[in-house]
């Protein structure tokens, strides 16, 4: 199973937009472009929600349906571990093993050992194709990577091989994802840890590391442009060694995680994978169930009311909701609007100030980030909010459309 050249994942909270999500990427695919979907949930998500993994491929097989969608789609257990993987087994086809946690840890000697001699060839400097100086590669920092990623890597290949036996080999893509941690993978560390992946056996498809800068939820980048854009371009140069050097698949590729509304990286990320004809994964979420929340605004009455109410709620339950978020998501307290203010608001006003439009005078990345943040409230609202999605589907999905097509896919591809 290939996941293709290009892939976007759309997660989508409460599964009611797999439509909406779909008619922007048949709609660029029109234009020419091979985008295959991937709806991706985690089981963090599926725990607030108190959705299932089945619900999403549901959702998925129904919108293709729907649109008589022919192209390649996929359903992504995203950022799971073996103990989590078990429920996605049989509906996903996609699985991100998260190995962060194992990041530091411990791991034999023997496997130590033996990984530096394997590495042998790489001592002295190492030249990557394309990239215009060469790295030193001692034994010491290849006992120091091994010491750092090499538990990373066992564990990719216990899940892997867990999978393979639940599954069947060829029947899933696989995505090894280490983005959840604190401090950035370098290209050399990258180059390393891709030989580790490849040593247990894990026919990685993409790849998520941690990169430079910070990618907060559902709004721009903030970090150091032109460090992220070297390190991209690196990381691209990379991939396209390791598939050679350690019998990688060919369509080993980047994958984007917090991929959403990183409008200032686009235009570099879409530069650099076009210069060396590559190809990339970019993952969604949060910013879909955003576009829920402008649709209902704009619809107006009880939905406008539903809208002011999540905001209100998420003010008051402000730190509850942002703790697991903490390392993604800068909110400026005394730039969020009181509740007595956003009660007077329009439809417009509350859309205009949400929606990630970042030169619009009313946008404010503080109330977004906490709207994002605060899908915990609109999950327990049940059903008096998912009847507000049905009824005001029609405008919801325009507002959900429009934000893939216009603002992502249009700038990525
Ligand atoms: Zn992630």
């Amino acid at each position: 199973m290939k996941l293709g050249k290009y892939s976007l994942g759309i997660g989508d909270r409460f599964s009611h937009e797999g439509v909406a999500q779909l008619r922007a990427i048949v709609r660029a695919n029109q234009k020419g472009l091979e985008i295959s979907p991937v709806w991706n949930k985690s089981n963090r998500e599926h725990m607030y929600v108190h959705s299932h993994p089945a619900d999403v491929r549901v959702e998925a097989d129904a919108a293709v349906a729907t649109l008589g969608f022919s192209g390649k789609y996929f359903v992504d257990a995203d950022h799971i571990n073996l103990g989590t993987v078990g429920p996605f087994v049989e509906t996903a086809d996609f699985f991100t093993l998260d190995v962060a946690s194992f990041i530091g840890k411990e791991s034999p000697e023997s496997e130590v050992k033996a990984f530096v001699t394997s590495c042998s060839k790489y001592i002295g400097n190492l030249a990557i194709p394309g990239i215009d100086h060469t790295i030193a590669v001692s034994e010491e920092l290849l006992e120091k990577l091994a010491s750092q990623f090499l538990a990373a890597a066992i564990q990719a290949g216990e899940i892997y091989n867990y999978l393979k036996v639940a599954k069947g080999e060829g029947n899933f893509i696989t995505e090894v994802s280490m983005d959840e941690v604190e401090t950035p993978q370098t290209p050399v560390e990258l180059f390393f840890i891709l030989k580790m992946i490849a040593d247990k056996g894990v026919p990685v498809q993409t790849i998520a590391p941690k990169f430079t800068g910070r990618f907060n939820k559902g709004v721009d980048y903030t970090g150091n442009v032109d460090q992220f854009a070297r390190e991209f371009e690196e990381d691209v140069l990379v991939l396209d060694f390791a598939v050679k050097e350690f019998g990688l698949p060919e369509e080993l590729k980047l994958s984007v995680h917090s991929g959403s509304d990183k409008f200032t990286i686009y235009p570099i990320m879409s530069g650099i994978i076009r210069k060396y004809d590559k190809g990339l994964h970019v993952k969604t979420a949060g910013t879909t169930w955003l576009e829920e929340v402008i649709g209902l605004a704009l619809a107006g009455g009880e939905a406008l009311v539903a809208a002011k109410f999540i905001y209100s709620s998420a003010l008051g339950r402000k730190e509850e909701l942002c703790a697991p978020y903490a390392d993604v998501i800068d909110i400026d307290d005394l730039k969020l609007p009181s509740v007595e203010e956003v009660s007077a608001w329009s439809s417009e006003k509350f859309a205009n100030t949400l929606r990630h439009i970042p030169d619009h005078p009313d946008y404010n990345p503080n109330l977004r980030q906490l709207i994002h943040v605060g899908y915990k409230v609109a999950s327990e609202m049940g059903t008096t909010y998912t009847d507000l999605l049905k009824k005001h589907a029609e405008l919801i999905g325009k507002c959900v459309e429009e934000n893939i097509y216009e603002r992502h896919l249009k700038r990525l591809f």
